[in-house]
């Protein structure tokens, strides 16, 4: 087994990371703050994508052969890996994708990959359940899948992408990792450092575009695919994978709505409410999208709200006063950009920002808060994904609660209140895998985490994600 990593062993730097994942021939990949280039990619292949398979399929059954305890040791020893390499690779993740370094940005994603590597290290294996008579009891136990495939997008390359091979490697998976096309670099640089203190072919690369997604859906070796992104793609990929029956994980697109009942103190939830809603620039899946604000406290909500929201300081993510970034991509700039005007034309009140400026370089869209706007309109009706938040207005909590639950997907939700009991009660009224209270979007290593509606099926993280990432088996008699 490989020995502890420490940072004087590794002392890797930005320009070696880099080295090791960019292709002088390749793609152009552009830091989403300035234009410039940040490194190349190759595109791979359906071929590539076939000899990846092969080779993580062929190092499965020893995977699975070691010990649990080998294992757990092994993710420990990869989390060492990454906090040895952290500061390059927050580099990389916040040129690549634009997040500041600071805040809960390139630093805070890669501390958490290594945090998440041990947290499920440390979740107890699930299975030998018995039922049944004593001495012939039927068992339940949980196989290895086999090989899983992990398809990824750019908003959380790196957390993500742990979060689907951490699980998997576990429970004696193999893994192949198609990252978004948008953060190949980030996702090929972590894998890079893991490369170093992993068994050979235990988790494989393969860049590319939606054809290697579409690939690896397809594909008759991949037993198990783990998705996050957009929902319409998530249904491609049930289309893709319906001739192998291939066991899926969809963590897919969300519209998250906050319910805020009239007894809150608006000073004291606004900043709970401002990171909820503006994670990584709002470019979150169980972000704050759509907030309903009881009438009694609306301007007092607006008002804290718009107070917490000016201070918050954007630009470039390596500069280091800075806690929110671009938009990663200039097709989602042009999404958010759309849906703010979409709602000042239909007369709702912008209360900060909504006032880009096309000709400064980069994605940057500032922190924008609309007010008095109809629950119709597409800011509040379309996923954003972007630092844009419609605030709604409501006088019965029934009505909020029935446009909370009125769209087809449902990932996350929360409710705002003094009185827990009565948040409590509207929480378990809403269409969401996750509600939380008087706070949004938090996630935890132990603490299953899924959609309802289409925003998704199959639970990640803690016991349930284990389970997910297996088959279980009956031995009966
Ligand atoms: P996306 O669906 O455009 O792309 C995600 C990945 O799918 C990329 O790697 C892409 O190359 C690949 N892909 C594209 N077409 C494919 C196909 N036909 N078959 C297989 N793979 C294909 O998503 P995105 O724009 O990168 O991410 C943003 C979306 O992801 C938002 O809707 C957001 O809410 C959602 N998201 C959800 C979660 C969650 O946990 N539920 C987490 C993060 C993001």
């Amino acid at each position: 087994m490989s020995a502890p990593v420490s940072p004087e062993d590794t002392a890797l730097t930005y320009d070696d990371l880099l080295a090791a994942v960019t292709d002088p021939s390749g793609r152009e990949v552009l830091d989403p703050a300035t234009g410039e280039l940040v490194g190349r990619v190759r595109e791979r292949t359906a071929a590539d994508l076939d000899d990846a398979v092969a080779a993580v399929r062929a190092a499965q059954p020893a995977w699975a052969a070691r010990s649990d305890a080998d294992r757990v040791a092994l993710l420990h020893v990869a989390a060492d890996a990454i906090e040895a390499a952290a500061e390059p690779l927050a580099e990389l993740l916040s040129r690549e994708q634009g997040k500041p370094l600071n805040g809960t940005g390139a630093r805070f994603e890669v501390g958490g990959c290594a945090a998440w590597l041990r947290a499920t290290a440390a979740t107890p294996l699930p299975g030998g359940e018995t039922v049944g008579d004593p001495d012939t009891p039927a068992v339940l136990n949980y196989r290895p899948v086999g090989v899983v495939g992990a398809i990824g997008p750019w908003n959380w390359p790196m957390m993500i992408t742990i979060w689907q091979i951490a699980p998997a490697l576990r429970m004696g998976n193999t893994v192949v990792v198609k990252p978004s096309e948008h953060t190949p670099l980030s996702v090929l640089a972590l894998l890079h450092v893991l490369d170093g203190v992993l068994p050979a072919d235990v988790v494989r690369a393969v860049a590319g575009g939606r054809e290697v997604g579409a690939g690896m859906a397809g594909h008759p070796d991949v037993d198990k695919v783990m998705f996050t992104g957009s929902t319409a793609t998530g249904q491609a990929i049930i289309r893709s994978s319906a001739d192998t029956v291939k066991r899926l994980t969809l963590e897919l697109g969300g519209n998250d709505a906050g319910i805020v009942l009239p007894d809150v103190d608006p000073q004291a939830i606004a900043e709970g409410l401002f990171w909820g809603a503006f994670i990584n620039t709002g470019q979150t899946c169980a972000a704050l999208k759509r907030l309903y604000v009881h009438t009694d406290v609306y301007d007092a909500v607006c008002s804290a709200l718009t107070e917490v929201a000016r201070a918050m300081p954007m630009g470039r993510g390596l500069d280091e006063e800075n806690v929110l970034g671009p938009l990663q991509n200039r097709a989602q700039y042009e999404i958010v950009a759309g849906l703010v005007e979409s709602a000042r034309e239909s007369g709702a009140r912008i209360l900060l920002g909504g006032d880009p400026d096309p000709q400064a370089p980069g994605n940057f869209y500032p922190t924008t808060l609309v007010a008095d706007v109809d629950d119709a309109n597409p800011l509040v009706a379309q996923e954003q994904f972007g630092p844009a938040l419609p605030i709604i207005r409501y006088t019965d909590v029934e009505e909020a609660i029935a446009a909370a639950n009125r769209l087809d997907v449902g990932l996350g939700a929360s409710v705002w209140s003094s009185d827990r009991d009565a948040a409590r009660e509207v929480a378990g009224r809403l269409e969401a895998g996750t509600v939380w209270i008087n706070s949004h979007g938090m996630v935890h290593p132990f603490i299953p985490f899924g959609g309802h509606k289409r925003s998704g099926y199959g639970l990640e993280f803690g016991v349930e994600g284990l389970k997910a990432v297996a088959v279980p088996q009956i031995i009966n008699g």
